[in-house]
């Protein structure tokens, strides 16, 4: 995902922002709503503050969307320098077998699976730190530490509460996390931008302008280099 951050030193705040532009069989209104509703519900709620030029910055995460005709998209992607802009086709299955963002972190274009419940757990929410650059932890273990963390992987060793079956022995069939559980954490959010120098500018882009699209099954689409007339 590219994304674009803006700091306001009038609010005090850092925004980070970006747009999905949604197209595909399975692209709709509902499902896009879905989507950047968990998005911006779970990655503001931890209502992260960070310190710069010795005041607290509040960081606030603003993801929207739009559903666009095969057309549209197309004349958008050519044309498009806009860091906040990502392209992302919404289909039931392709040649990955699971959502993906472009073939690395950070690029603009992707290919989603109705089939990961997108907007229905944390799972667009967990890809979306992806997107950002967040690797899994390395911790695998969050007992006595409350909800785990939203980049926490399947498998992850939690509290009997937070387990798939709070009965079950740690680690056993059963005793490792439920997804739904997963929260967000302040560090998460700080982890995304704070290799980044906010002192300086107003507005930083991350990730990279790949403006790529993908055919139905997730093989990407010549855009330009076969236009030999
Ligand atoms: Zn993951």
């Amino acid at each position: 995902m590219a994304a674009t951050i803006n700091i306001s030193h009038e609010k005090t705040s850092i925004t980070i922002k970006a747009h999905l532009l949604l197209y595909g069989t399975f692209a709709s209104d509902e499902l896009g709503q879905r989507i950047v509703d968990e998005i911006n519900r779970m990655w503001n709620e931890p209502k992260t503050k960070i310190m710069l030029n010795e005041l607290g910055y509040e960081v606030l995460v603003e993801v929207d969307f739009e559903c666009l005709s095969q057309e549209d998209i197309l004349n958008k992607v050519l044309t498009n320098n806009n860091f906040e802009n990502n392209f992302i086709r919404i289909e039931e299955k392709n040649i990955a077998e699971r959502s993906m963002m472009g073939f690395g972190l950070g690029d603009n274009s992707g290919h989603w699976l109705i089939t990961d419940q997108l907007g229905d757990s944390t799972t667009a929410a967990h890809e979306f730190g992806h997107a950002l650059g967040l690797p899994h932890p390395e911790q695998l273990d969050y007992r006595f530490t409350g909800m785990p963390p939203i980049m926490a992987p399947r498998g992850t060793i939690v509290d009997a509460e937070y387990q798939w079956n709070p009965l079950a022995e740690p680690g056993a069939y059963g005793g490792t996390m439920r997804p739904i559980f997963r929260r967000v954490r302040a560090d998460e959010v700080i982890q995304v931008i704070q290799h980044l120098d906010l002192s300086q500018s107003e507005t930083i882009n991350i990730g990279r302008l790949t403006n790529q699209l993908f055919d139905e099954i997730g093989r990407p689409v010549a855009l330009r280099s076969d236009i030999n007339t």
